[in-house]
């Protein structure tokens, strides 16, 4: 019999609450307005993320996966192109490549930071590449310095897949902020959340900018008048009206789902079974998510949960064993690491309001289960 929930996974309820009357006025206001599709409200939270990830511009869309789609789209990938990331992600990030018309090309990630190893790059590379997606899993930014300077070699675009990094930094810079672009998901889920779907590319290229303005909005310069195919890309007023208010929130909401993460890692440091989260010296992680790996993780998911304490997997198999990429031809064993991590990782409750207390039960929990 499963036990009424102690510790869930992720309390929405908690962060929205103490905003609740804040939020229902900004509707208000987008409804008095009229302007919940484009318009000054995402103009205005758009101004806002961009100095957040120190870039020059961000361009709200409708959610991260035609955030990624459509700056592959602005960088001109197209229909025989290559693209290389990483399996160990959500779908989405091959999703966007695949969506252009071009191949996603898989390498494995580096096995303590769960994020694209730099030294298989330049052998994936072929006359057929077009950009690089590393993706900053968990919260914590990839390897950049050697990323850029294998992508600058080659003259290759690169697009971070910023989805669950918002504001994590690497060497004093924010994840979004290194490369050609940056692509953000504010599904309410996410550090940054909406109360529905949005996204958000972020550049410091001006050129690329307005390409994806376009994109997004059906491929128009002018009202009516479409210089490309495009597409209905936009974010919603409602929604850039809840995020600006989020916002102001989201480096004290980090801080604390570092200081939870430490409060983990304290903990559970030196549990035989358990291997805790790597963080890189050069970086300061946001911690989206907190994943531990353990062996028989799937027994441990289950017993964790009889005992009301909430765990996810993410992402439990890889994306080049996902059936809709059977087509590429990669069996089992093509990319062992992700793979591996695959069937290990588990993802810990984890969000700003945890309480220590919280914390503390669940590791006594799960140190006695191990
Ligand atoms: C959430 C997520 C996406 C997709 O974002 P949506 O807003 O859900 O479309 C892409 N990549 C990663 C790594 C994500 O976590």
């Amino acid at each position: 019999m499963q036990s009424k929930t102690k510790v869930p996974f992720l309390d929405l309820r908690a962060a929205h609450d103490p905003i609740r009357a804040e939020l229902l006025a900004a509707f208000g206001e987008v409804i008095d307005q009229n302007a919940f599709a484009g318009g000054p409200f995402v103009q205005k939270f758009e101004t806002e993320f961009a100095s957040f990830c120190n870039a020059k511009h961000a361009i709200g869309v409708a959610n991260g996966t035609d955030a990624l789609w459509l700056a592959l789209l602005a960088l001109g990938v197209g229909p025989g192109d290559e693209v290389i990331t990483v399996p160990h992600t959500f779908m989405a990030t091959a999703e966007a490549i695949s969506y252009c018309g071009a191949k996603p090309v898989f390498i494995d990630i580096d096995e303590r930071s769960y994020t694209m190893d730099p030294a298989l790059i330049e052998k994936a590379i072929t006359p057929r590449t077009k950009a690089i997606i590393p993706v900053h899993l968990y919260g914590q930014i990839a390897d950049m310095d050697p990323i850029m300077a294998i992508a600058c070699k080659h003259g290759l675009p690169i697009v971070e897949d910023s989805c669950q990094a918002h504001g994590a930094e690497y060497k004093g810079k924010r994840a979004g902020s290194f490369s050609m672009a940056g692509a953000f998901s504010f599904y309410p889920g996410k550090n940054l959340g909406a109360l529905g779907e949005a996204g958000a590319v972020v550049t410091h290229d001006a050129v690329l900018a307005e390409k994806i303005k376009v994109l997004r909005e059906h491929g128009q310069e002018r009202r009516y008048f479409h210089s490309m195919i495009g597409w209905n890309g936009r974010m919603d007023g409602m929604q850039a009206a809840a995020l600006s208010i989020k916002l102001r929130t989201l480096d004290a909401g980090n801080a604390a789902r570092r200081k939870n993460a430490a409060l983990y890692s304290q903990l559970l440091a030196n549990t035989p079974g358990v291997i805790i989260p790597y963080v890189a010296p050069h970086g300061t992680p946001v911690f989206h998510l907190y994943v531990i790996r353990v062996k028989d993780r799937d027994t441990l998911l289950a017993k964790l949960g009889e005992r009301g304490i909430a765990c996810g997997i993410h992402y439990p198999r890889p994306v080049h064993l996902q059936k809709a990429y059977a087509a590429l031809g990669h069996g089992p064993g093509s990319f062992p690491i992700s793979e591996r991590c695959a069937a290990e990782c588990l993802s810990l409750p984890m969000f700003p309001e945890l309480t220590s207390a919280q914390i503390e039960q669940v590791a006594t929990e799960l140190k006695a289960l191990v």
